[in-house]
């Protein structure tokens, strides 16, 4: 069965009319969801009973369940949420001086097999639907009802890749954007993607205005092979054109992320690489500290090393950033808390 989730207001206003009900039901419902986020189709109370038994015919309104909640001292609140098929993922919610950002995941798992990621330790079950994600915005947005706050940013960089569920995560996109919903800026989400380079296509002729953040952390094929499976299927070349193409269609600034992994990807030779592979794009690099795995051996680089790297871009006149690390003393690492849930789950069984 569907979730109300999963339906987009479009979807849910051309629902209603389809039931031969009246159009405005659509935003009706729509609004019970995001605004007053009610719990159950029986709290809509403005609805008739045949209404509401005629929706819960039809959908369900599961949500996410919280099996466990790790909180930081800084506030960084890690979510390991439960499924309906008992899949288990990972939501963050991270404070910054601007508001309130969520990292959603995509997908049970990820196929991109990446050398240094924590997510990719579990294999894709599935893709999430538009509603699994939903549903986790939801569930962090409760929390904060209790405290007055909303969610002002989210970021599609959680387990999966989204491109891989491309249709489902731009449906999540546009619920969540909506204007009778939570109405997150547009500008105010980012998708992160390892570069599937067919779907970056695809995403720069939609011309939404959804922010896009391109997992390079390498600036060559050789070092890129080796630590992104994908980029032998689409190699730098072909990504590089892919990312011109967005910029000329988008007049959006893109970023490009970069880990730097100590001794693999931090020398001067590779900032030196990585602005010329870049140079004159409307982009800017957010260097990442590496949050360490015990399974992958890489490690990260220090403070100095980082800022030797940024001041390298900032003398070619790359624009950087270091990212600030959150929930540092918490399994914050991407798929690291349900990586050692499922680990539990193994032994237990
Ligand atoms: N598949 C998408 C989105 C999920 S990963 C992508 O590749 O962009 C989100 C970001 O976290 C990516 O840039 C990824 O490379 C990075 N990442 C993965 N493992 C990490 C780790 N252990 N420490 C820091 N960043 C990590």
């Amino acid at each position: 069965m569907k979730s109300l989730y999963d339906l987009t207001f479009n979807q849910l206003r051309d629902f209603c009319v389809d039931q031969g009900w009246k159009k405005f039901r659509g935003q009706q419902i729509f609004e019970w969801l995001y605004r007053k986020r009610v719990n159950s189709i029986d709290e809509m109370s403005d609805l008739s009973l045949d209404t509401r038994e005629k929706l819960k015919e039809m959908f369900t309104l599961e949500a996410c369940v919280v099996k466990e909640k790790q909180v930081s001292k800084d506030g960084t609140t890690k979510y390991l949420f439960e499924l309906s098929d008992g899949s288990l993922i990972e939501t963050v919610m991270m404070v910054y001086e601007f508001g309130k950002s969520v990292c959603v995941t995509s997908q049970v798992g990820c196929n991109m097999g990446c050398d240094f990621c924590a997510s990719g330790l579990l294999k894709k079950k599935r893709n999430l639907s538009s509603g699994e994600i939903v549903a986790q915005v939801l569930a962090v947005q409760k929390d904060l009802d209790a405290v007055n706050d909303r969610v002002s940013n989210i970021v599609v960089m959680g387990t999966g890749e989204p491109f891989d569920n491309f249709e489902n995560v731009m449906a999540f996109c546009e619920i969540v954007n909506h204007d009778r919903g939570l109405a997150i800026g547009a500008r105010h989400l980012t998708i992160s993607t390892c570069g599937i380079v067919p779907k970056i296509r695809e995403f720069a002729k939609m011309q939404v205005q959804y922010n896009l953040a391109i997992s390079l952390h390498a600036p060559n094929d050789e070092l890129r092979d080796k630590l992104m499976p994908i980029n032998k299927a689409y190699p730098l070349k072909e990504l590089m054109a892919a990312i011109r193409e967005y910029c000329e269609l988008n007049n959006r600034r893109l970023t490009f992320e970069y880990i730097l992994l100590r001794g693999i990807n931090d020398q001067d030779s590779h900032a030196a690489q990585l602005a010329k592979l870049i140079h004159g794009l409307n982009a800017y690099v957010n260097l990442i500290p590496y949050n360490e795995v015990d399974e992958h051996g890489y490690r990260s680089v220090d403070r100095a090393s980082a800022m030797r790297f940024y001041d390298k871009l900032m003398k070619q006149g790359v624009r950087a950033t270091i990212r600030k690390e959150h929930g540092g003393d918490i399994d914050a690492a991407c798929g690291q808390l349900r990586a050692k849930h499922e680990q539990q789950r193994m032994e237990g069984e």
